[in-house]
């Protein structure tokens, strides 16, 4: 069956794969989904700062009120204030129109549990086969659904973040914080925390607007130019930036550093567990060993799952975690929410830095470095199953392999670090990842192994 849910909910160019009639065929999916189980489902739906939310979000509420759920729209919020609205106001289900970092052309759908996480594969798949048979459940006109607006989830969410940090602490330490939005979603909910934390703030593209016209929506050293010259220029503590759907989070250090999304990963592991004497911390196999030192010196335990947030949520709630997260920037924090939340760990890293009464520069030195080497090669599709079996096979004889772990792709541990190796799930390609201490090590590690995957590709 073609797959309409890709690892973040259904996206396409607008009016030409995403449009209306997908947008209602889903709603009523959606619909029919949700009625199997529940008499008159509640539905929350928000979106995003795009231009065609209005005509996607307006096609989505058709389908689900035709099917007999009850539609409240919550208007434009970012993806976890929409999260967390269906989590505390015990809603069935949620929507959100989003295309997250994708420029602008593009939109989406993305559906979210009664819990707040994000859909599973099993949701999306039974939705999925419901809208291919085309096997709606239409009600009768009596019982079509009630359509009705809230504007309390921004507020909602605010408070949520301030219950869940230490305020006071935060406030007596003034910060000054250069703000980037990019025209997103956040621009609504970020500025305004920032202040209730009593922060100074300079603000970059805060104004939603669905064209972009501050920065190209993904988070990349060469999107955030301005805020990275910005930071250092007025002498502000920290900048950071968030994605269209303000997910997640990407931070400048005082001198003007961008930090990639793992060392935030691996700090923010560092102080959950730290102020806990441990505990399980989660993140997928492709993170890197900075979040397995920084937890396990703490005395914590480190569980890796496939990659996806969706997964890493899961594990935590079933594992009762900690901490978990992504390393591009997808920060999980139990206390708020079970989903990746860039407002939550903005207010969680001025916290540390309150805490330990450390720039964030120092507190990004004291985790350990490692360094990446990532290549890639083409594989069609329907190879794809038997060289990762023929890999694991083969590799499990390799005399230099301390451990081998099949999670997600074939991932090594060697004795100077560790390889992985795992076929993209949309591409026709095979990505190999190495890590070690060192960056010619990394390199050799990668290039042997790709040269191991390449002929078994030729071979088989
Ligand atoms: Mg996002």
């Amino acid at each position: 069956m073609t797959r309409l849910f890709g690892t973040n909910g259904i996206r396409g160019v607008v009016n030409e794969d995403m449009n209306c009639d997908l947008a209602l065929g889903i709603g009523k999916a959606w619909g029919t989904f949700l009625k199997k189980s529940i008499n008159r489902p509640r539905v929350a739906i928000g979106t995003d700062a795009r231009l065609s939310n209005y005509m996607l979000k307006n096609a989505v509420s058709a389908g689900l009120l035709s099917a007999g759920c009850d539609v409240v729209d919550v208007g434009l919020v970012p993806t976890p204030t929409l999260q967390y609205t269906v989590k505390e106001r015990d809603f069935d289900s949620g929507v959100i129109i989003t295309a997250s970092h994708n420029p602008p052309q593009f939109n989406g759908i993305k559906g979210v549990a009664s819990d707040g996480t994000e859909f599973s594969k099993d949701v999306e798949e039974d939705i999925e086969k419901i809208y291919f048979e085309k096997k709606f459940n239409l009600v009768g006109w009596r019982d079509v659904g009630f359509f009705s607006t809230w504007n309390g989830s921004i507020d909602l969410y605010i408070k949520g973040i301030l219950k869940a940090v230490d305020v006071e602490l935060i406030k007596s330490k003034h910060f000054h914080v250069v703000l980037d939005c990019g025209n997103g979603a956040g621009s609504l909910v970020t500025p305004r925390l920032l202040k209730e934390l009593g922060c100074k703030v300079t603000e970059l593209y805060c104004e939603p607007d669905g064209t972009f016209p501050g920065r190209n929506s993904e988070p990349l050293p060469e999107n955030l130019t301005e805020l990275i010259k910005t930071v250092p220029m007025i002498n502000a503590d920290v900048g950071v930036a968030q994605d269209g759907d303000a997910d997640r989070a990407i931070f400048i250090d005082e001198k003007g550093n961008y930090i990639w999304g793992d060392k935030t990963l691996a700090l923010g592991a560092k102080y959950a567990t730290k102020n806990r004497d441990g505990g399980i911390a989660v993140t997928p196999v492709t993170t890197s060993s900075m979040f397995d030192d920084v937890v396990k010196e703490n005395g914590g335990e480190v569980i890796r799952t496939k990659v996806g947030s969706p997964i890493v949520a899961r594990v935590m709630i079933e594992k009762k975690a900690v901490f978990g997260g992504e390393e591009n920037g997808g920060l999980i924090f139990p206390e708020m929410q079970y989903c990746r939340d860039s407002a939550m760990a903005i207010a969680k890293i001025l916290e540390i830095m309150a805490k330990e009464n450390k720039t964030l520069s120092e507190l990004i030195n004291e985790i350990p470095q490692y360094e990446v080497y990532k290549t890639k090669m083409p594989c069609p599709h329907e190879k794809k199953e038997i060289v990762m079996k023929t890999l694991a096979e083969q590799t499990k004889k390799n005399s230099d392999v301390l451990k081998i772990d099949e999670t997600d792709g074939v991932k090594l541990y060697l004795k100077n670090g560790w390889v992985l190796m795992r076929p993209s799930g949309t591409e026709p390609i095979f990505r190999v990842y190495s890590e070690s201490k060192d960056k010619n090590t990394a390199e050799n590690i990668a290039l042997t192994y790709k040269k191991i995957v390449e002929d078994i590709i030729n071979n088989t």
